[in-house]
């Protein structure tokens, strides 16, 4: 769970990196980072804590002189925040200043890190992404194109990644396609790679295509190149749990607009889990669309009953259980006059540990509901996820715990509707096929760190 950014042949570049991880913040609140290489081939580097906005200021930004800059917003699992994990990471390489940013979850870099360190590598935090770095330096390969394809192809799992070498801008996504990665371009002629769209409109970049799954794009000044895929006869696994919930809806993701998947997903919940009820109302605000769609299907009226605070963060985007319970309870207030006597169906895009729709229902009730109607559009989350999006142990998982009238009954409400595996994935049939696996437990990319008792690395 990261926001990456890189941009090549516009003047000002940290500039517009700045303003696309600004874009990006939903993926990652902890830590924000920004490399830029000047004209001399030299990349400086500033990573700080906290939100791009109160991070870098317009005197920050000119300090990061340049046409060539990469940019990263942070999440972690608990442990693994500070700045020493944070991005983008550079060091001083053989064929110029190396820049990397990383989105995902690399399966065996715990495996990797293990050989590496006993060949004599030094590492300066724990982040997986580290790994790239070192397997890049030591390859053998002639070229800096040969080195960084060999250097990913030994990896298992999901990474989308930016790196610059000296002048030159590289873009990779994983054979799988886990996570999403898209390219745009300036008036111009400059371009700019992002994990998602809403990152170039407001920069002013079109829209260009999705940087495909394994394969790696080559980007001089104004130049791009498709270089060779990285080698592997990976199965397609775009991470559904991205356009569920993830992805802002005013992004596109793989070939998909995230407002007309979370429809779809919210018709196919009315189609499945109906109601008898007044109103429709959402959770704000990542489940907006998906109870447009609920409301759309079954004809029953859309209202706003939950307002959001808009000045604090993701409930779940905080390392502390403590610190979520806190945000749950300052986050979101009933609105009295729209709820009152009403039977009403509320929608959220997904059910985790169930802390925040416990809060929730609560609220609802005590507004004056007459009676609750719950409804999910995804299936119950039962598996953690090991390709990048952090969710709780198997433990922590409500969904994993108890049936579906365990809930409801934990949850207080009158019904509760999960939308169905096969009614969301055949609801976006057209981006798939899809990694489902927090859903089904279906893991794909092999598990190596998993499989020989490796403590899984602080993912990114
Ligand atoms: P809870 O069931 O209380 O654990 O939280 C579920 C809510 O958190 C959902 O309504 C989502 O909007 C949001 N959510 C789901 N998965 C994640 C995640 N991996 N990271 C952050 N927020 C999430």
């Amino acid at each position: 769970m990261c926001g990456i950014v890189g941009v090549s042949g516009a003047a000002d570049a940290a500039r517009l990196v700045f303003m696309g991880l600004y874009a990006l913040q939903h993926r990652g609140q902890e830590s924000v980072g920004i490399s830029a290489v000047n004209d001399d081939g030299y990349a400086r580097l500033s990573r700080r804590g906290g939100l791009a906005a109160e991070a870098f200021s317009d005197e920050d930004l000119d300090t990061l002189p340049g046409s060539l800059s990469l940019g990263h917003t942070r999440y972690s699992t608990a442990g693994g925040a500070g700045l020493v994990n944070s991005q983008p990471i550079v060091v001083s390489y053989r064929e110029g200043d190396l820049g990397l940013v990383h989105n995902g979850n690399i399966t065996n870099a715990g495996l990797l890190r293990t050989e590496l360190v006993e060949e004599g590598a030094l590492f300066q935090g724990t982040i997986d992404s580290e790994v790239i770095v070192h397997l890049i330096a030591r390859s053998r390969c002639p070229s800096v194109e040969e080195q960084i394809t060999e250097a990913l192809s030994r990896l298992t799992g999901a990474f989308s990644v930016i790196i610059t070498v000296g002048q030159t801008l590289y873009a990779a996504r994983d054979p799988w396609g886990y996570r999403p990665l898209c390219l745009g371009r300036f008036p111009d002629g400059g371009w700019m790679a992002a994990s998602e769209s809403c990152a170039l409109d407001l920069v002013g970049a079109t829209f260009v295509r999705d940087i495909e799954p394994g394969e790696m794009i080559r980007i001089r000044g104004h130049e791009l190149t498709s270089l060779k895929s990285i080698d592997s006869n990976a199965p397609r696994q775009h991470c559904i749990f991205e356009l569920v919930y993830f992805t802002r809806p005013d992004s596109r993701v793989w070939g998909q607009s995230v407002d007309r998947a979370r429809r779809a997903f919210g018709r196919q919940l009315a189609r499945e889990q109906p109601a008898e009820a007044d109103i429709v109302f959402s959770v704000p605000d990542s489940s907006n669309s998906a109870a447009l769609g609920y409301a759309e299907e079954s004809g029953i009226p859309y209202e706003l009953g939950l307002i959001r605070n808009h000045y604090v963060g993701r409930t779940f985007i905080h390392p502390t259980q403590q610190g979520r319970d806190f945000r749950v309870r300052i986050k979101y207030n009933a609105v009295r006059e729209v709820l009152e006597g009403q039977r009403v169906v509320v929608v959220d895009d997904s059910l985790v540990r169930g802390t925040t729709s416990m809060g929730l229902i609560r609220l609802i009730r005590e507004a004056g509901a007459a009676e609750v109607h719950f409804r999910i559009s995804s299936p119950p989350v039962r598996y953690p996820c090991f390709y990048g999006i952090d969710m709780p142990t198997r433990e922590e998982l409500i969904g994993a715990r108890l049936t579906v009238e365990e809930i409801r009954q934990r949850l207080n409400v009158d019904s509760l509707g999960y939308l169905s595996l096969e009614g969301m994935v055949d609801a976006v049939s057209e981006s798939g096929p899809f990694c489902h696996a927090c859903f089904s437990g279906e893991y794909v990319a092999p598990l190596l760190d998993l499989e020989h008792g490796l403590e899984v690395p602080t993912t990114c």
